[in-house]
Formats: structure tokens, C-alpha cells, sequence
């Protein structure tokens, strides 16, 4: 009894000091940002020009003089030149307006931002432009193509088609991805299509069914995907591997059955196309 007493205080005592380094340790330069700014912002710094009153540095950097003042605990206006000041400016969010056949986005995040074409696990089009995305989109896209790369290393890089324009609206020959929402990924066969390209259909002899089956799961995991549209060729193949295999059969069957996120249809051949719901909290969004 005792001794569990006695080891039961130096745990405690134990707890406390990691729980007191823990509070610590982030009190430190990273922690001042989250202390001073709302969590839907980030700290900036900026140096006072030379002849900058504090309403032109606040001006400058857009935000309202009384918050720079209040910021950087100033008592007065006074500010001199080359002082730096703390500010807090908004967390940048694309915004996906109406629906993906009606709407628009705004500030849309890239897929590929430097400019190479590739990401892990996929490829674009060099001429491709349409790569624009809720940050929700693009996350998803790159979370499951880097999932697929660490399965398959060998495996051809997934070809990512259109996602949407710089701010959404009507795209080349599609109905929908006017929001930020829809992305089109070539299917997997063998031989793999022409980097980049939609080059050929999948058939039932072409088609890598496991790769295949790993990149729409992957998808159908998560909560976000609304829609998968796919071939009905490629729908069968992956309800034969599904039934095959027990454990998936009970995880994953009921996408099978009619009116689920599994959309077969007669148009797309190529490809697969993948709709995420509306983001959390994203007001003009429709689903
Ligand atoms: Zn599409």
C-alpha cells in the first residue's frame, strides 16, 4: 500500500513537471503568435518607414490603427522609424460560391504551386491550368496520391486532370467544376496512360485493379467525397475485387448499391471524377 503511495506521488510529481514544461516551452518566440493573435490568424512583423505615422503603417498593412496600437501594447501613437511592430493578419481560405455547375471560387489554392508538374504520387499536364481547389480539394487529392505512392512506389503517378479556374466559373467542355470541388484522376492501367493525359479507356484487361481499388478507397474513406463517377467497366471490376475479398466486403459493400457515392455512367472512360462535399463552415457553398 505504501509503496504504491509513494510511487503514485513521484508520478504525480512527475506529471506536473512535464505538464510545467510543456506550458513552458511554447511560451517561447512560436507562442507569442498564438497568444496575440485569434486563432483564424497569423502574426506578421513590419519595420516603420522612415516618415510613417502609426495610422500609415496600419494602412499599409491593412489593418485598423487602434489593433496595431493594441498589438504592440503602445501607449501612444508615437512610432519611429525602423521599430518593428507585431500585426495579425486573416488565414488565407478559398471560398467555393453556389454549386460545381453554377459557382465560382475564390482565392482557390493551387495543386502543383511550384510549378513542376508533379506532386508525390502525381502528375499534370505541363499546359494544364485549371488546378485550383478548395483548400479541402487539394488536400484530399494530395493526401490520397501520397498514400498511393508510399503503397505502390513503382507504381506510374497518378495523372490529374482539371480541378478549376484561378476563380471557378464555367471550364472548357465540363458541366461542373465551376467551384472548387471536382477534380478528374486518369485511371490506373497497364501500361499506364501518357504522363499527364487521358491518353486511353480502362477496360476490364487494362485496368490495375488493386492500384485502382487503393486510390478509390482511399477516397471513399473519406467523409468529405460526395461523388466518385467512374466508368461502369471500372465500377464491375472494383465490385468483383470487393466481393473477393471478405474483410473489404464488410467495410466497404454498401458503396456498391445504388445511389451511393459511387457513380457509374457511360461517359466517363478515361478517367474518374470525384466531387468533395461543401467545406465546413463555408456559407455560399452548395452542395
Ligand atoms: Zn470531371
Amino acid at each position: 500500500m505504501r509503496v504504491r503511495n509513494r510511487r503514485g506521488t513521484a508520478l504525480r510529481r512527475w506529471m506536473v513537471g512535464a505538464l510545467a514544461l510543456l506550458i513552458l516551452v511554447p511560451a517561447g518566440a512560436a507562442g507569442q503568435s498564438s497568444r496575440l493573435c485569434p486563432s483564424d490568424t497569423k502574426l506578421r512583423n513590419t519595420n516603420v518607414r522612415k516618415g510613417e505615422t502609426l495610422t500609415r503603417v496600419a494602412q499599409r498593412v491593412k489593418v485598423a490603427p487602434e489593433d496595431l496600437k493594441k498589438w504592440n501594447r503602445l501607449r501612444t501613437d508615437q512610432v519611429r522609424a525602423g521599430q518593428n511592430l507585431r500585426y495579425c493578419v486573416p488565414v488565407w481560405k478559398p471560398t467555393s460560391k453556389g454549386s460545381c455547375n453554377k459557382g465560382s471560387l475564390e482565392g482557390g489554392r493551387h495543386l502543383d504551386p511550384d510549378g513542376d508538374h508533379q506532386g508525390v504520387g502525381f502528375v499534370v499536364s505541363p499546359t494544364r491550368k485549371a488546378l485550383f481547389g478548395t483548400r479541402e480539394t487539394v488536400s484530399h487529392i494530395k493526401d490520397c496520391c501520397a498514400k498511393y505512392r508510399r503503397k505502390f512506389p513503382k507504381g506510374a503517378p497518378i495523372n490529374i486532370g482539371d480541378l478549376s479556374a484561378k476563380d471557378g466559373g464555367h471550364l472548357g467542355n465540363h458541366v461542373s467544376h465551376q467551384s472548387g470541388r471536382d477534380v478528374d484522376m486518369g485511371y490506373l492501367t497497364n501500361p499506364p496512360q501518357r504522363r499527364g493525359y487521358f491518353s486511353h479507356a480502362a477496360t476490364r484487361k487494362n485496368l490495375d485493379v488493386p492500384k485502382q481499388w487503393y486510390l478509390v478507397s482511399c477516397l471513399l474513406d473519406k467523409p468529405d467525397t460526395m461523388y466518385i463517377f467512374l466508368s461502369m467497366t471500372v465500377h464491375a471490376a472494383l465490385k468483383e475485387y470487393v466481393a473477393k475479398t471478405p474483410a473489404l466486403k464488410r467495410k466497404y459493400w454498401h458503396h456498391f448499391q445504388r445511389g451511393t457515392v459511387l457513380r457509374p455512367d457511360t461517359e466517363h472512360l478515361t478517367h474518374l471524377h470525384v466531387r468533395f462535399r461543401c467545406p465546413k463552415g463555408d456559407k455560399h457553398c452548395r452542395d
